[in-house]
């Protein structure tokens, strides 16, 4: 049971999420329905987020205004786990807070946290701590290249990394990174990467969508396709995410992303949220994501978290193919977070849905055809 079922809150009508982005405006969007009103904090006075509820601008450090959202509202959540530990504490002193600020801590050092994980026996890629040119001689050494140099800590979409192919990349990598505190990682030359989105709720109840295929392109997330790995793969990667949630004493949504060496799971990372390669469960699950966070941090019974229908999500990076054509594509669900379009900014996805993978590959190549870029290629690894 979770220490902190006592504080169920009985009638949870207002919520409050840390962050106003499109993680938070989904939430919004599915939590209305629900008969929840929303406050959002952000820096960002145009917050996406802002369309599903009331927003207050105000940066992530700001304990006052996380304190001031935290009075308005009956239970509270965030939508970007890089808030600071101690605003997730402060607030916590007023409202509840699920994930609770263990596991929002956890994750946003990738050393302690790789420690975390090989301390439960899960298995994450070779890694040595780099604080000096010394130290990384040292892991190049040990893990041999090519090999991955990454920020501890903030570092997302492949930000704050750079792939070290042989001696001549170690100076480059070093200059563009070396100012912070650094990680360095075999590259793993995986057969896959996949993800799996479970929920936990107050009272322990714990559900799991299936294992989702994840294309990446410049470690941004492009495509997601759940349901094609077997039975044997989602119950060891089950396996490894259920350690977690009990480790965590976990209320909510918590994600991990995995690359699939083999039949070896190693952990690249885990987001104590709603995740990307969980977008697919709006349109393709019986429960989404979204409601099924919202179910667990209220202390509702969770939703079904089964797979409904083929699915395969596209990830609009920058910009969007053009709405008038993509619509006359069947089964084709689109979700436009009403960003502004800049390169690298996640704008909006899509989810086509269908009624076979025969009739959802012939969809799906329409679509990437539609959209360009790197898209037909992408799709071949994904079906080929
Ligand atoms: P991250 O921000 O750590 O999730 O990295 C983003 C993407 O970069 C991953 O999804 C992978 O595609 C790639 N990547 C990161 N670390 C490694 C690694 N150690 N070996 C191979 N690819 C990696």
């Amino acid at each position: 049971m979770n220490d902190q079922a006592d504080q169920v809150p009985l009638q949870v009508r207002q919520v409050g999420v840390l962050g106003g982005g499109q993680l938070g405006r989904m939430l919004g969007l599915a939590g209305i329905p629900l008969g929840f009103k929303f406050v959002f904090l952000d820096p960002g006075a145009d917050a996406c987020a802002g369309v599903a509820g009331e927003l207050l601008q105000a940066g992530f450090s700001d304990e006052s205004a996380a304190m001031a959202l935290a009075a308005m509202v009956d239970v509270a959540t965030f939508d970007f786990e890089n808030v600071p530990e101690s605003t997730a504490r402060a607030l916590q002193d007023i409202c509840p807070l699920y994930p609770a600020p263990n596991a929002l801590g956890a994750g946003q050092d990738r050393v302690p946290e790789n420690e975390l994980l090989t301390g439960l026996g899960i298995n994450v890629p070779p890694y040595h701590k780099v604080s000096s040119r010394t130290d990384l001689l040292e892991g190049l050494e040990l893990l041999g290249y090519p090999a991955v140099l990454k920020t501890r800590r903030l570092g997302y979409d492949g930000k704050g990394q750079a792939v070290l192919r042989d001696p001549e990349d170690r100076e480059r990598a070093w200059q563009k990174l070396g100012d912070a505190k650094l990680i360095l990682e075999s590259f793993i030359s995986f057969d896959a990467e996949c993800s799996l989105v479970a929920v936990r709720g107050l009272d322990g109840d714990t559900r799991f969508w299936p294992l989702t295929r994840n294309v990446h392109s410049n470690g941004i997330l492009k495509l997601s396709l759940p349901g094609v790995f077997n039975e044997a793969l989602q119950l060891k990667a089950t396996e490894i995410v259920r350690a977690m949630l009990e480790h965590f004493d976990y209320t909510g949504v918590l994600t991990v992303e995995f690359f699939l060496v083999g039949r070896e799971l190693l952990v690249n990372e885990f987001a104590p949220r709603v995740h990307n390669s969980g977008h697919w469960t709006i349109d393709g699950a019986t429960c989404s994501q979204f409601e099924n966070h919202l179910r667990a941090i209220a202390g509702l019974p969770l939703g079904e978290t089964d797979q409904m229908t083929p699915s395969l999500m596209f990830n609009w990076i920058g910009e969007m193919p053009d709405l008038q054509q993509a619509m006359a594509i069947p089964g084709l669900h689109w979700h436009d977070y009403g960003k502004l379009p800049r390169p690298g900014r996640k704008i909006g996805h899509a989810t086509l849905t269908a009624s076979s993978m025969d009739e959802l590959q012939i969809n799906a190549h329409r679509l990437a055809a539609l959209a360009g870029g790197e898209f037909p290629a992408l799709l071949k690894t994904l079906f080929d």
